[in-house]
């Protein structure tokens, strides 16, 4: 059984891990672009072309999670919007992570709703 918290990192790991897959690859095409010495092969032409396309898709995957991840990540008492009040988002994913209780309504973000 997870606690309301667990249950948000979660949340927070999976469209954590879907920012960086979607940021990975325009990284990896960003790189061979400016660091290869082989211009004449036909992957690092493409990514010379086609590495700011990249970039532009991961800077929109990355906004639209984190959009949506600020809609997902509610406190369990009083609805507060979490990453309002802590950012960034991945602070959240820890489970270590010092944010155990709501910074709206102060309340433990482990115990389960209560009413
Ligand atoms: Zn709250």
């Amino acid at each position: 059984m997870l606690t309301p918290r667990q249950r948000l990192a979660r949340i927070a790991r999976i469209g954590l891990a879907i920012q960086v897959i979607a940021i990975l690859p325009a990284v990896v095409a960003m790189m061979v672009s400016w660091n290869s010495s082989n211009q004449d092969s036909a992957f690092v032409q493409w990514c010379v072309s086609y590495w700011w396309s990249l970039l532009l898709l991961a800077a929109f995957v990355y906004t639209a999670v984190a959009y949506a991840l600020s809609f997902l990540l509610r406190c369990p008492h009083c609805r507060y919007r979490l990453s309002r009040a802590h950012t960034p988002t991945w602070a959240i994913t820890s489970h270590n992570a010092h944010i155990r209780y709501c910074a709206h309504c102060g309340l433990a973000l482990d115990a389960s709703r209560s009413d």
